[in-house]
């Protein structure tokens, strides 16, 4: 943690320290804490919250009238949440923040969230997509209309894709027209419409004015409500490109949650193009990163998920170095991207479409799954094993595949199921190697079935 003097320090020095500190840690938010007998300030690096120092209660108000001051926000309200932003140059750093307020019972709760778009102006190509999956997203843009949806959780990273395809789809000859709540980033060339509820400017509204408004390119910043997924599909059948997010986890719940919102079916399976799903890893560091022997749980998961057999992967180093926390340092995307194929067209047209019906349609077209994005990224190099059993539902994912597979994982594999995860260090040998036969087995049998596409795999293992 570090220490101010706040004897000596002006608060407006302490303020410009800590918010230039946490954007050159890296930091995506700043929060101060207010606490019984202290303001703690406490900045997100990596996805995870540290303390980074901790103010006497005494300036917790100056403190935060400061920061108000400078979010442009009233100073004389503290009872309401308020919602600012910051956006200049702050000890050389060029900076654009969104700032807010709300009243706890200790005090008012600050948070600055640092926006950091310098990735998204790096290009597509630097957003961690694998060749296979970056070739199909450029296929999709390159295509005058269609719906490409961006899936994920909040803080997954969906608004730098956005913001990274929209770059590339920048061009002069191009009318892009974006409605978004809040607008992130300012991009030259773009004309930008922020919705405002308050006065009934809200997506749908904005929307159907768009489209007279003779756009090529549409952006929707969300879709939350069923009339906004109609105008969305609507507006690409009439020839437009629609780029939009969704709050789901993958490809399959992202169809999902479209039929729950009544689109209409014949409409959405010649509309949509494809779906970008994406979570965020921890990556390893490259400095201190140790090779370790694959347990038997990780040797089985590669095994299913890959087909491969995998000795020794880099784990992180709890101890980390100079240049890491704890063993990790930045984040990687692990990706799926589904293109939309004839097969699965058809089938969304179909009323009584089964789950399990879909579920096999999507995992064997030629998908690369978020789970295996994500081992692929562990065998690289890049991230851990535990980083991506802790994103990604690893066993219900196998289920999938194994069901799709024929393979009876759960039946097989009775007495090792991942809630047993540790128990199967503990097996004998014997049982083990008993098990792993049974796996191989059903595997090798399966191997010419087209679940998962081995000619990518492959792909892309010679890349690793
Ligand atoms: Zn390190």
């Amino acid at each position: 943690m570090v220490t101010y003097d706040m004897t000596k320090t002006p608060v407006v020095n302490v303020v410009d320290d800590i918010i230039a500190n946490a954007s050159k840690a890296g930091a995506s938010d700043i929060h101060f804490d207010p606490r019984e007998n202290s303001l703690m300030v406490r900045i997100r690096v990596d996805g995870d919250l540290q303390d980074y120092t901790e103010i006497p209660k005494i300036y917790e108000r100056n403190l935060i009238t400061r920061i108000k001051l400078i979010a442009n926000m009233n100073i004389t309200e503290s009872r309401l949440p308020q919602d600012g932003s910051i956006k200049g140059t702050i000890k050389g750093i060029n900076l654009e923040t969104r700032v807010s307020t709300l009243p706890t019972n200790e005090g008012e709760k600050c948070v600055i969230r640092i926006l950091d778009y310098s990735r998204s102006l790096q290009g597509i190509d630097t957003l961690g997509f694998n060749e296979s999956n970056l070739s199909k997203l450029k296929k999709m843009i390159a295509e005058p209309n269609g719906i490409i949806l961006i899936t994920g959780a909040t803080g997954s990273g969906k608004s730098t894709t956005v913001y990274s395809i929209l770059q590339v789809l920048n061009k002069k000859e191009t009318n892009i027209i974006t409605v978004e709540d809040p607008i992130e980033m300012n991009l030259e060339g773009l004309n930008q419409v922020q919705v405002n509820s308050e006065i009934g400017l809200d997506f749908a509204t904005v929307l159907r004015s768009i489209l007279r408004q003779d756009p090529n390119v549409i952006l929707i910043g969300e879709i939350r409500d069923s009339e906004t997924a109609k105008i969305a599909v609507r507006a690409s059948i009439t020839g437009h490109l629609v780029l939009s997010t969704i709050h789901t986890n993958n490809s399959l719940s992202t169809i999902e949650r479209l039929l729950d919102m009544n689109v209409e079916r014949y409409l959405l399976s010649s509309a949509l193009s494809g779906i970008i799903s994406q979570k965020l890893a921890k990556m390893v560091c490259p400095h201190c990163r140790i090779k370790e022997p694959t347990t038997p749980y990780q040797k089985k998961v590669f095994k299913l998920a890959l087909d491969k057999d995998v000795d020794e992967i880099y784990n992180a180093n709890p101890k980390g170095c100079d240049k890491c926390n704890n063993g990790y340092h930045g984040r990687i995307a692990i990706q799926e991207v589904l293109m939309i194929n004839d097969e699965i067209r058809s089938a969304l047209n179909e009323e009584n479409l089964e789950k399990e019906d879909l579920n096999k349609l999507v995992y064997t077209s030629d998908v690369i799954t978020m789970l295996q994005d994500g081992l692929l990224k562990v065998l690289d190099g890049s991230t851990t094993f535990d980083e991506i059993y802790k994103i990604i539902d690893v066993d219900d994912d196998l289920d999938v595949y194994c069901k799709i597979r024929d393979i009876e994982y759960h039946e097989n594999n009775e007495n090792n199921n991942v809630v047993e995860k540790e128990e199967i260090k503990e097996e004998k040998e014997e049982t083990e190697e008993k098990k792993e036969n049974d796996i191989k087995i059903n595997t090798d049998e399966e191997v010419n079935l087209p679940i998962i596409d081995i000619h990518t795999i492959t792909k892309e293992d010679e890349v690793l």
